[in-house]
C-alpha cells in the first residue's frame, strides 16, 4: 500500500534534535557545529525531494535514515576535503603542465618545510644586521651554475647577475617592458609564437608597452631582415626558443652568434626567451638539438629568460640571467616587485640549483625520470602486471613512448614501457573515469581502445601505490 507523502516527511528528524545524538555529536569532534548542521540540512532537503517525487515507502526510508550518519560523515569529508591534491602521472608525459609540472626534490621540499615553519632571513643581512634584499639569495648559485656546467670560473662571469620572478611569461613582461618600453622590438615572423597556456609573444610585448616591429617571413628571417629592420625607435632585438613546435624544410634564421654581432655594431640589446631553462645534456636520453640553458646564459645574450619549472626541474619561477647594466634597470622597474616570488619559491630554487652544483642532478625527480632506462620501467611493467593477475582485466606489457611536455622538445620522445589495461566489466572511459576517483586520482592515458599506465612518470617507490589502487578500481564494487 502506498504511504501518504506527508506521512513520510513526518519521519524525517529535525535538524536540532540530530545534532544531540551521539553519533552527531561525534562528528562535531572533528567538524564545527555549524558544518554537520548544514550538512544535515542539505541531506534532509534531499530526502525531502526524493519524498516528493514519489521515489520512497516506509521501508526504503527507513533505511535511509539509518545511515544518515555515514551519509553525512561522507559529505563531510567531501566538503573539507583540498581542492589541490596530489595525483598519480601515468601518462608518461614527465612536465605535464596540467599536472603542476615539475616535481620536487626531497631536499627542496626539506627546505620549503625549513623556512616555512619560521622566520628566515629573506630581507635581512645576518652580517651587518641590516636590511638586505630576497633577489640577493639565489643569484650567486645561478652564476656558478652557469659557469660550472659551460667550463669557465664564476669570475669570467662577473659581470653577469639574475633575478627570480613569477614565471618565465612574467620575465619575458618584465624584461620587455624595462629594456623597451615605447620603443620597438624586432622579432622574426617564425617566432611569433603561442607557447600554451594562453602566453603569446604578441600579447606579452603589446602589454609590455613594446611596439612589435616582425621581420622576415613565417618559414625563412636573414640577418638582413633584422638589420633593415633597424630605426631609431629600435630598442631590442627578440629571440624565442619555439620551444613546443618544430619546423622543417625551406627554413633559415641567423645563428645566435650573428644577431649578438649585429646587436654589438647597432648597440642593440638581444635579449632571448630561452623558455626551459635546460641545464642537463639531453643527448644522453636520446633528444638532439635542444636548446641549451646554460649555453645561452653563458653567452653575450643581453639577456636570458627561462621557467623554473621546465628542464630546470624546480619550482615554479621565471629566471632572467643578464649584464649586470640591465638587470639593475630591471631591479629598479616598480613591476619587479610585483612579479617578485615567495621565500617558499627562493628555497625550493635553491635546492634545485645546488643538485647541479654538487652533480646529484639525479635527486630531481623530472631528471630521473628523462634518464630512467626503458628496459628498467619494463621491468617494473612486468612486476605490476603480475601482482595484478588474479584481477578481472585483460593486460599486457606494451612498448610505448614518453614525451618530457611542458612545451619543450617537440616532437622528440622517449622509449618506454606501459601497463595496458582491458577492464572486462566497464569500458576503458569509465575505468580512466574512476581511476580519476581514486585517493589519490590516478590519471591515464588512453590508446586504441585501451587503458595505458607508462611507469616513467610514476616514482618508482609509489608502484606499490598504484597496483593497491588498480586493484581497487579493477574488482567490481562491493555492493
Ligand atoms: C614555457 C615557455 C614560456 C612560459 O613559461 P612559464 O614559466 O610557463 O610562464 C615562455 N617562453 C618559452 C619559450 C617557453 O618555453
Amino acid at each position: 500500500m502506498q504511504t501518504h507523502p506527508s506521512d513520510l516527511y513526518r519521519k524525517l528528524p529535525q535538524v536540532g534534535e540530530l545534532l544531540h545524538r551521539s553519533d552527531f555529536l561525534r562528528l562535531q569532534q572533528t567538524y564545527s557545529r555549524e558544518l554537520v548542521a548544514e550538512a544535515l540540512r542539505s541531506t534532509l532537503q534531499e530526502l525531502r525531494g526524493e519524498i516528493n517525487a514519489g521515489r520512497h515507502t516506509e521501508d526504503s526510508l527507513d533505511l535511509e535514515l539509518q545511515s544518515l550518519s555515514t551519509k553525512v560523515a561522507h559529505s563531510l569529508r567531501h566538503a573539507t576535503r583540498p581542492s589541490l591534491r596530489p595525483v598519480l602521472n601515468a601518462t608518461g608525459v614527465i612536465l605535464q603542465t596540467n599536472l603542476g609540472r615539475a616535481p620536487l626534490s626531497e631536499a627542496a621540499i626539506q627546505r620549503i618545510a625549513e623556512v616555512a615553519r619560521g622566520y628566515s632571513n629573506l630581507e635581512f643581512d645576518l652580517e651587518s644586521g641590516e636590511r638586505s634584499r630576497r633577489d640577493l639569495h639565489v643569484e650567486r648559485l645561478i652564476i656558478n651554475v652557469i659557469a660550472l656546467k659551460s667550463g669557465q670560473s664564476p669570475s669570467d662571469l662577473a659581470h653577469k647577475s639574475a633575478v627570480v620572478v613569477n614565471n618565465c611569461a612574467a620575465a619575458n613582461f618584465l624584461a620587455l617592458n624595462t629594456l623597451a618600453e615605447g620603443g620597438e622590438v624586432l622579432v622574426s615572423r617564425g617566432e611569433l609564437v603561442e607557447i600554451g597556456g594562453g602566453f603569446r609573444v604578441p600579447d606579452i610585448l603589446r602589454k609590455s608597452g613594446a611596439i612589435l616591429r616582425e621581420v622576415g617571413t613565417t618559414n625563412r628571417t636573414r640577418l638582413s631582415d633584422y638589420a633593415a629592420a633597424i630605426t631609431p625607435q629600435t630598442r631590442l632585438i627578440l629571440r624565442v626558443h619555439r620551444s613546443n613546435f618544430r619546423m622543417e624544410g625551406f627554413t633559415e634564421r641567423p645563428a645566435l652568434e650573428e644577431l649578438l654581432d649585429l646587436g654589438n655594431r647597432a648597440l642593440l640589446p638581444v635579449f632571448e626567451d630561452q623558455g626551459t631553462g635546460c641545464i642537463v645534456d639531453l643527448a644522453e636520453a636520446g633528444i638532439h638539438d635542444e636548446s641549451s640553458w646554460i649555453q645561452s646564459a653563458s653567452s653575450d645574450l643581453a639577456l636570458v629568460a627561462c621557467s623554473g619549472d621546465k628542464l630546470l626541474a624546480g619550482p615554479q619561477c621565471g629566471i632572467l640571467v643578464g649584464s649586470k647594466p640591465h638587470l639593475d634597470r630591471i631591479r629598479a622597474n616598480p613591476l619587479f616587485r610585483a612579479l617578485r616570488v615567495d621565500k617558499l619559491t627562493y628555497a625550493a630554487l635553491e635546492a634545485t640549483l645546488l643538485a647541479y652544483l654538487t652533480a646529484t642532478e639525479e635527486t630531481l625527480p623530472a631528471i630521473a625520470m628523462l634518464r630512467m632506462p626503458a628496459e628498467a620501467i619494463r621491468a617494473r611493467c612486468v612486476a605490476m602486471a603480475e601482482r595484478l593477475r588474479s584481477t578481472s582485466a585483460a593486460m599486457e606489457v606494451v612498448e610505448t613512448r614518453s614525451v618530457v611536455g611542458g612545451g619543450t622538445t617537440p616532437g622528440a620522445s622517449l622509449a618506454s614501457f606501459a601497463v595496458a589495461l582491458l577492464p572486462s566489466h566497464i569500458s576503458e572511459t569509465v575505468f580512466a573515469a574512476n581511476m580519476r576517483h581514486l585517493d589519490p586520482p590516478v590519471v591515464v592515458r588512453i590508446h586504441e581502445g585501451r587503458v595505458l599506465l607508462d611507469l616513467r612518470t610514476i616514482p618508482p617507490a609509489e608502484d606499490a601505490l598504484l597496483t593497491q589502487l588498480l586493484r581497487q578500481a579493477l574488482e567490481p564494487e562491493q555492493p
